[in-house]
């Protein structure tokens, strides 16, 4: 037996429970999570009530030192440290709770050791402005400067997709900006969580810096983002329940990274190797389910064919079946009701002119990488985000025609431009509509301190990434000296 299903039949009896301010909260009603793959039970939760919501919230507010530079710095450091030691462990439990292959799980461990490694640097540093006020006539010899102060506190809800990245990338930044956080995550995939916060307190996380809180919505992650006290809420997830939180949150910063229907255009100038491997990797990777997923393939007419019996051969490698298998590169979606959503979407493309020429047979929670072509510009799978490993292909006749078929959607996350002609580039650029252009690169390429995010329906520009994310933890404070 390998290391990792060793691993994972140590975790098989988690028992855990939910965190206000360091203090564990032994809740009486426990959330059971099951495999999606095998439904065995992973682990137990105990989840808490509006009352624990409110009592986390003024904990976290109790009058506390803030952390220094240098301590906000220590603290990510050892949880960097800490995690590296344990990525086995915490590879197996994402993968045990989520379905994602143990493969992606392995990556996604290694990607939030970067976004803690970022985020301990970030702590370091003190970014501030000064500017001259004898700029301009009404000018007078005094300096302003500017420091970044931490807001009182955050909220943080996150999505299952990446139950452990997806977490540090809200948490970690706040802690580097000083700021308190209460973590609201994925019911999907709550075990993770729980022990990154565990980790947390480990590597010397000052309690009341950091909570947990699992339980239902009204209890409570309608409390916390509708508390007045509450500075920041930063939310990832999908679109309807972004808005509903935009609509609740008051008057307070909120920041919504929503769902996305990224484009991959494939020029006929494009190196076709590259195009076919950026496909299968932008559409199956994390089964489909990430924001930044291929899904939509614009391919131009002239290269169709060619593209597609070279993409079909490239889709059978991505081997489909039991996550915890190390040879496994696609595990299970989130759930049978996801595959059974995502099955009946291939099924009405078809039954409106589509061909499946590829995959798309479903096992359980499993689906296998499904490739259809001639997809209809107004298929539901094309026109909302379907988050899953479907790859649908569409021709387009020139640039301008693809460029206006990604923009067609409500979305606009990111997007990814396969060519060799700069001037293409450059065009794309300029005009596709959404938060970021990849060229010759899948949409989902970034880095964890680059400036990530979406506009339209996919957010409200308000950019992710350890730099950016800081900014939204902190505000900034002027002052001015009249020497
Ligand atoms: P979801 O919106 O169903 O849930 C996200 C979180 O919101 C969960 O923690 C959930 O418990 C919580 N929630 C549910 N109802 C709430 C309410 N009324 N008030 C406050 N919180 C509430 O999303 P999901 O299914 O977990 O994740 C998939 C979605 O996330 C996809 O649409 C995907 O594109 C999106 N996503 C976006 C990004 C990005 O950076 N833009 C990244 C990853 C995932």
């Amino acid at each position: 037996m390998s290391l990792i299903l060793q691993l994972m039949e140590q975790d098989n009896n988690l028992s855990l429970h939910c965190y206000a301010a360091g203090k564990m909260i032994r809740g009486e009603e426990l959330l059971t999570i099951r495999s999606p793959y095998d439904r065995r039970i992973v682990g137990t939760l105990s989840t808490v009530k509006k009352e624990d919501t409110l009592a986390a919230i003024a904990a976290a507010l109790a009058p506390n030192a803030l952390m220094s530079h240098f301590e906000r710095y220590q603290v990510l450091n050892k949880a960097q440290t800490l995690l590296g030691e344990r990525k086995g462990e915490f590879a197996a439990l994402i993968s045990a709770e989520s379905g994602l292959s143990i493969r992606e799980a392995m990556y996604e461990t290694g990607r939030a050791m970067d976004v803690l490694m970022f985020a301990a640097i970030a702590g370091l540093q003190e970014p501030g402005q000064v500017l001259s006020c004898d700029v301009s006539p009404q000018g007078k010899t005094r300096k302003i400067y500017t420091v970044q102060e931490p807001v009182s506190l955050a909220v943080a809800i996150t999505p299952f997709n990446h139950p452990l990245n997806q977490v540090a990338h809200k948490v970690a930044p706040a802690l580097a900006a000083g700021t308190p956080v209460i973590l609201k995550p994925s019911e999907k995939t709550p075990l993770t969580a729980i022990r990154f916060v565990e980790l947390l307190y480990e590597a010397g996380l000052p309690p009341h810096m950091l909570s947990v809180l699992l339980g239902p919505t009204h209890e409570v992650a309608e409390v916390l983002v509708a508390d007045p006290r509450v500075a920041v809420v930063s939310f990832t997830g999908s679109v309807s329940v972004g808005k509903r939180i935009a609509q609740t949150a008051g008057y307070k910063k909120v920041i919504l990274e929503l769902g996305g229907n990224d484009p991959l255009i494939i020029l006929e100038d494009a190196e076709l190797e590259l195009a076919v491997t950026l496909a299968a990797e932008g559409a199956f990777r994390n089964s489909g389910q990430r924001c930044t997923a291929v899904k939509r393939i614009l391919v131009q007419e002239s290269i169709h064919n060619e593209f597609v019996s070279r993409f079909i051969e490239k889709t059978k490698t991505y081997t489909c079946g039991n996550p915890a298998d190390p040879a496994t590169i696609v595990g299970t979606v989130i759930d049978e009701a996801a595959a059974i959503h995502l099955e009946r979407l291939i099924e009405k493309a078809v039954a409106q002119g589509a061909n499946l020429v590829q995959g798309g047979a479903r096992q359980g929670a499993l689906l296998q990488p499904a490739i259809l072509t001639q997809v209809p510009r107004h298929a539901e799978m094309v026109v909302q985000e379907a988050f899953g490993p479907l790859a649908p292909i569409m021709a387009v006749t020139h640039l301008e025609d693809a460029v206006s078929v990604a923009n067609s959607t409500a979305y606009g996350l990111s997007s990814g431009l396969v060519t060799n002609n700069l001037e293409h580039a450059m065009y794309a650029i300029k005009h596709i509509k959404a938060g970021t252009v990849n060229i010759n690169e899948v949409p989902g390429y970034r880095i964890e301190h680059s400036p990530f995010g979406g506009i339209k329906d996919s957010g409200l520009g308000i950019k992710e990434g350890v730099t950016e994310a800081m900014k939204t933890f902190s505000f900034t404070k002027t002052y001015s000296l009249p020497w």
